[in-house]
């Protein structure tokens, strides 16, 4: 047990203390880049406070799956990526190095601003062949067709994924929206033959309340494969106030696990949690929150096994 103690104590910089990656089949891993945000930077240092707030899950058995993941999780530990370099090349490795990841473990990334994520579709979607599922959780709607001025960022994957076939629209769905925003960019994804279901829709609802809307994502998502992503902010900024751009009114932390619990059985075949920027962080509200969200799914996912 003393054993046991000091060797948690001294990993804390990997995700539920777990080894090094090996021959794991899931894999953790950081994507340290915060280069095109609109407002507060430093989700660059996101993946790192994800880690650290992740100490305390690594010796729990979840008490809805029943399993630990330890055992099956490596950490690959941070990307290395050109973070001063234009957008695309940074996405060229982010890419290359997620496909190296993808070809040998179930991955889930850690960001990381949201634009992170078309990288991580791109080599998802090459490696399965299809377009694929997409269940986005998020405040905004991040279709935005132009980025401030400039063609891409974070508020603008969700369009591109769309644009390049990297996701079926049809199986895309969107949790929690609430930004301002123009009505194109708002119900870009339903126009395009998706769902959303909005902060507003989903207020008040939890548990039971929840079910027809998990049993609408389950019939809609099928047993396509399918990507998670999970922006931080689609909590409301009392459970998320760590990260870039919050938005009042978002989900509850047990409104966000319902939703992982209830969809765990669905084709999933990897996710990422992105935006938390610990520097507007509180009593690592933010991170625990990413923290014990992503062992929750890793926990699902160990479990299906
Ligand atoms: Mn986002
Ligand atoms: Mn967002």
């Amino acid at each position: 047990m003393a054993l046991g103690q000091f060797a948690y104590a001294n990993n804390t910089n990997r995700f539920l203390a777990c080894a090094a990656l090996d021959n794991q089949p899931f894999a953790v891993c950081g994507v340290p880049y915060d280069g095109v945000v609109t407002n507060r930077p430093g989700a660059r240092f996101g993946p790192q406070a994800i880690r650290a707030a992740s100490l305390m899950l690594c010796d729990g058995i979840h008490p809805v799956f029943d399993v630990s993941p330890l055992e099956h999780v490596g950490d690959a530990l941070d990307m290395r990526l050109p973070n001063a370099s234009p957008l695309p090349e940074v996405r060229e490795h982010i890419q290359r190095q997620a496909a190296a990841l993808m070809a040998k473990h179930h991955c889930v990334f850690l960001g990381g601003d949201h634009s992170v994520t078309l990288a991580l579709l791109r080599a998802a979607r090459e490696r399965h062949g299809q377009p694929l599922a997409l269940l986005h959780f998020d405040a905004h709607c991040d279709t935005w067709v132009d980025h401030f001025g400039e063609p891409s960022g974070h508020g603008t994957w969700t369009y591109e994924a769309i644009q390049e076939g990297l996701v079926s629209p049809a199986h895309t769905v969107q949790v929690g929206i609430r930004s301002s925003g123009d009505r194109a960019a708002r119900e870009y994804v339903a126009d395009q033959g998706g769902q959303i279901f909005t902060a507003r829709a989903l207020r008040g609802l939890d548990g039971a309340g929840l079910e027809p809307t998990l049993e609408a994502i389950r019939i809609r998502l099928g047993d396509r494969p399918a990507y998670l992503t999970l922006d931080i902010d689609v909590l409301d900024p009392a459970f998320a106030p760590g990260t870039g751009t919050p938005e009042p009114g978002g989900l509850s932390s047990s409104q966000v696990l319902t939703f992982l619990e209830g969809l765990a059985g669905l084709n999933w075949i990897g996710m990422d949690c992105v935006e938390v920027a610990p520097a507007y962080d509180h009593a690592e509200l933010t991170s625990n929150a990413a923290a014990c969200f992503v062992w929750t799914y890793l926990s699902a996912q160990v479990a299906k096994r």
